[in-house]
This record gives structure tokens, sequence and C-alpha cells, in this order.
């Protein structure tokens, strides 16, 4: 039997639709090259899908050292049947030694049936990954008791250690068109019977907001009062090239679609700028936009906890403060 010292490197699952990388494959790149380099192992990616060689570049030049491919017409479409069933062959005969997987729907629904299948733990949702300078195991953060503190969880007995992160935390991976790696078909089987279910069409329903794709987010709370702040809100947001965010209160409310809604329980975002109008700064809101480059605060209490982590306050109403923006905003553009 295998033991934990036979398991090396960082894997990155190199989650694909429609043959275009999820953007959260390259956060993990990112991330999991610090976590190589904190345990002096190499970053690769495993990469499932049809016609999927032009990823396989993509992937190596975002870092990864080794890209695995399992390159097949069974393996064209997500299901869960086929996709576990692979990834599980490929973990229990090249042995890595952590991976990660975004928690997107698809990393969701397939690591922790990977983890069952290879008898070994997962991490959900993670906002946090280190090497301890120690021991070498993976440190795994994530937000626990309705994100009241922070869990560190280690899995210490079983192999691989495996993570799911949240899109939007992690720094993305440079991009080095000269960067060289190998690219290893490894060797699985996987028939046709062994998938049950058949995808018969993939309907993409109408995005209403990208969170986690802006570099722009305009944010309201209650404090905007009504449902009708959120017209002043949206073109603060338009005029800057912005997208509309929001509390979960205002969600709650009904003031607006939960889509937009930043925080624990919405979509952890880290824009460049992020204006966050009449919102208070509860700890659950700020688990989601706190890593934001610049945040700037517009809150008529200046004891409001969002200033804690703003590095630009307003103090004032909003409803005077947000029109002075989009018109100085304006002019900038005259
Ligand atoms: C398990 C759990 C998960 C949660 N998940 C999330 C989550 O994902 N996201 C989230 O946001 N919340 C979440 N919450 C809710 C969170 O605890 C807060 O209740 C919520 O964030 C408060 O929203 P708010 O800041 O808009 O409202 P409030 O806390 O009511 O704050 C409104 C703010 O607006 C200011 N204000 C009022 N009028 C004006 C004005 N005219 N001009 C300027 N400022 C004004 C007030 O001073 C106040 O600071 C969660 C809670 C729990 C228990």
């Amino acid at each position: 039997m295998a033991g934990k010292e036979d398991y090396k490197n960082v894997w990155v699952y190199a989650e694909q639709r429609q043959g275009v990388l999820t953007p959260v494959v390259i956060e993990l790149l990112g991330e999991g090259k610090k976590l190589a380099d904190a345990a002096g192992v190499d970053l690769c990616a495993v990469l499932l899908g049809h016609n999927v060689k032009n990823l396989a570049e993509e992937l190596i030049q975002y870092g990864a050292k080794t890209v695995y491919v399992a390159d097949d017409p069974l393996l064209d479409k997500y299901t869960t049947d086929a996709y576990s069933k692979v990834i599980t062959q490929a973990i229990e005969s090249i042995k890595p030694e952590i991976v990660l997987y975004g928690a997107t729907h698809i990393g969701r629904d397939l690591a922790p049936r990977i983890a069952a299948r290879c008898a070994t733990g997962l991490t959900a949702d993670c906002t946090k990954l280190e090497i301890n300078p120690d021991d070498k195991k993976l440190m795994q953060t994530r937000p626990a008791f309705g994100g009241n503190l922070m869990a560190t969880i280690i899995c210490p007995n079983h192999r691989p250690q495996m993570s799911t992160v949240r899109p939007g935390v992690m720094e993305k991976a440079e991009k080095d068109e000269t960067a060289r790696g190998e690219i290893v078909e490894f060797d699985y089987t996987l028939k046709a019977d062994d998938i049950r279910t058949v995808v018969m069409e993939i309907v993409k329903t109408k995005k209403t907001v990208s969170l986690t794709d802006a570099d722009i987010i305009v944010s309201g709370g209650r404090g905007l009062g009504d449902p009708e702040g959120f017209k002043l809100i949206k073109e603060l947001a338009d005029t800057m090239g912005g997208v509309v965010g929001s509390s979960r209160a205002a969600v709650d409310a009904g003031w607006i679609d939960k889509s937009h809604q930043v925080g624990q329980t919405g979509t952890t975002v880290k824009p460049k700028i992020y204006i966050a109008c009449g919102i208070s700064g509860a700890i659950q809101h700020l688990a989601g936009m706190q890593t934001s480059d610049t945040i700037i605060a517009i809150n008529k209490n200046p004891r409001a906890p969002i200033f804690e982590v703003a590095d630009y306050g307003l103090v004032g109403d909003l409803y005077d403060i947000v029109p002075m923006l989009i018109e100085a905003f304006k002019a900038l553009e005259q």
C-alpha cells in the first residue's frame, strides 16, 4: 500500500467549459505555484475534455510544469460519472500530494466524490491556503460558524490533501508565453456504460451580473432606504464602467436579485475598486470583499465597521455624495 511519502506535487483541476478554462483555474495556478514553491515540489494541472490540447499549452503558460491530459469524446461534456472516474484513476496512479479545485458548481460536484473514492479528506470553500513550514502539511482556512471565525483545517493522515477554493479570492497567475512544460496523456479506463447521464443540450441562462470578473463594483445596502436607490448605484457603476453589487440586507428586502449579493453567502469578489454605499460592514459582508484592492465606503455613521477596512471613507448621506461622484466622473469623460 502507498504511504504518504509516495505522494508528490501540487495539482490544479483545470476546469473547462466548451473549450474555455474557467477563470478560477488561473487563480488556482497562482496559488498552487506559491504552495508548490513552499513545499519544494512542482505545480501540475489535470485537464479533461475533448480536443483540449490548446488548453494544455495555456496551462503551461500560466505556470503548470506538467499537464496530465485525458482527451476523449466521452469527456466532451462534463458528467459527474466520467470526470470523477477518470480523475480518481489519475490520482491513484500518479499520486499528487495536494489537489485544488475551484468552488464552482462543477468543482463542488466533483471534489467530494473524488475524495470519497480516494478515501481522503476535502476542505470546501477555502479562502486561504498555506504550507506549514515545519511539517509541509497544507493548512486550509475557511469561514466557519456563520463566518464568525476562520477555521484552519489539516488532513494529517490521508493523501492527497484536497480543497475547493472560492473563485475571486486568490491572485491570478501571470502568463508567460515562453514557458515550457510537459503534456502527459495518462492511462485510464472509461466506457460509455460508466456514464449514467446524457447531456442533451447546454442552455445558457442570461448572465445578469459578473461580479467575480468586474474591476469596479459599486454596492448598495440597506442604507439606500428603498429599491429606487439602486438606480443611483447603477448610474455610478455605469459611469465608472463597473457593475452593481449589494449587501444581503438589500437582497432580503427584495430590492435587488441575489446574483448581486457580495459576502459569505453571496459572491466573493476582489475588484480593483469596491465602493460600499450605505453598507454597515457586517463580518459576513466583509468576508466577501475585504481583499479588494481599494475600498471606498460611504456611510452616514462615522463608527460603521466598514470604515475599518476602507482605504477611503466618506462620512455623509449617500444621496448627497453619490450624485457628486457621478457628476465628477462624467466631467472626467469630457
Ligand atoms: C449566516 C449569515 C450569512 C450572511 N451572509 C451575508 C452575505 O453574504 N452578505 C451580506 O452582505 N450580509 C450577509 N449576512 C447579513 C449580515 O450579517 C448583515 O445583516 C448585512 O450585511 C447588513 O446589510 P447592510 O450593511 O446593507 O445593512 P445595515 O447593517 O442595516 O447597514 C446599513 C448602513 O447604512 C448606513 N446608512 C443608512 N442610511 C444612509 C444614508 N442615507 N447614507 C449613507 N449611509 C446610510 C447606516 O449607517 C448603516 O451603517 C449574513 C448573515 C448571516 C447570519
